[in-house]
């Protein structure tokens, strides 16, 4: 693809060891783009996949050069950090982002860009029904409504990546350092017009969820820790609330002491209470750390990631891979 070329749309896809299904979805996406009948682009974004999948994503290359970008990062930044890349890496007016494992079905790009042209800068969607398991879909819609509570950006379905933006925010979105972010929230912050849909949802097809229970806690403490500081704040008040109300218990006792004499009864009631409240000190130690941990991050300032190489055509250049690139071999296999 020639580097001064300018699709209207740039579809970016992160993918960290998804070979079980990227065929299936390259067999899906570029028929979908197609028939859209303007330009695009698609960029992946291999986030340092130990499977073949980069062996899959050059193949792909080599088939269609002309709408195909490939980024290869070095190691594992994340499926967030991979996205933007892939924001740096596009040249399109739409920015489409979609996950790898068809959970997002690709014939939807067609809606989100008619809301785009309509002159919305960021298209969020709402899955109709979620396919995923029963704890992630209670869990994250739990979890979507303390962001909602806690923070100033209204995302109806966080955690569905199929989303639409404009240039105008993608532009700025690429002009922050953020370590750990949360795109949509972060595009959220600097779009004029935003608005909703309502999209499919499909069960994955291939391989499993790249993400642990623990990584969605991490995700969502990123989530609510880079748009948020209500939990410090909280923590704050509710330091004020304990410290009134144990005066006024010291207050209590004094009276009973000075009146009723000695009393040494419930003990385990004051364990219970005791323990409750050191339980609530660590947490409140411990959210402090998230905040310090992301500053730290955020301050040695160091490459949010490191992109090996881009697969692209460059005018004039045969489409020989670099080094360090493997070719698909038949039976290799995983890792
Ligand atoms: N992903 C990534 N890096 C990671 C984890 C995930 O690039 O460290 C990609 C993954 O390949 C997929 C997308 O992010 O394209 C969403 O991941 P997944 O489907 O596992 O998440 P879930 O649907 O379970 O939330
Ligand atoms: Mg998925």
């Amino acid at each position: 693809m020639n580097p001064d070329f300018k699709p209207e749309i740039t579809v970016v896809i992160p993918i960290y060891n998804e070979q079980a299904g990227l065929q299936s979805l390259f067999d899906r996406l570029y028929p979908a783009l197609d028939k859209l009948g303007t330009t695009y682009e698609i960029v992946f974004v291999n986030d340092g996949s130990r499977d073949n999948s980069v062996s899959f994503l050059a193949e792909q290359f080599r088939l269609r050069p002309d709408v195909t970008r490939v980024v290869l990062f070095n190691g594992n930044y994340g499926q967030h950090m991979a996205i933007l890349a892939g924001f740096e890496a596009s040249r399109g007016d739409i920015m489409i982002t979609l996950d790898a494992d068809l959970q997002n079905p690709p014939e939807e790009i067609g809606n989100l860009v008619a809301k785009i042209r309509e002159g919305y800068d960021y298209v969020g969607s709402i899955r109709r029904k979620r396919q995923d398991s029963a704890w992630r879909t209670y869990a994250s819609k739990a979890m979507n409504q303390v962001r909602e509570k806690i923070t100033n950006i209204k995302i109806t379905d966080q955690g569905n990546m199929l989303r639409a933006y404009g240039r105008n925010v993608i532009d700025l979105v690429n002009q922050c350092g953020e370590v750990n972010t949360f795109v949509p929230a972060l595009a959220y912050r600097f779009a004029r017009k935003p608005t909703e849909i309502i999209v499919e949802h499909e069960e994955r097809a291939a391989g499993e969820s790249k993400y642990s229970l623990y990584s969605l806690i991490r995700l969502n403490f990123d989530l609510v820790t880079g748009f948020s500081l209500v939990p410090l704040q909280f923590f704050s008040m509710f330091g004020i609330l304990l410290s009134l109300a144990s005066g006024l218990l010291v207050f209590v006792l004094l009276v009973r002491r000075l009146f009723l004499g000695a009393e040494a009864e419930g003990l385990f009631t004051l364990f219970a209470i005791a323990f409750f409240f050191m339980g609530t000190i660590l947490f409140g130690i411990g959210l402090l750390g998230e905040y310090v941990g992301r500053i730290f991050q955020q301050v040695r300032a160091r490459p949010r990631y490191v992109v090996q190489t881009i697969l692209e055509q460059k005018p004039g250049q045969s489409l020989d891979l670099p080094a360090g690139v493997e070719k698909r071999t038949v039976g290799r296999g995983h890792d």
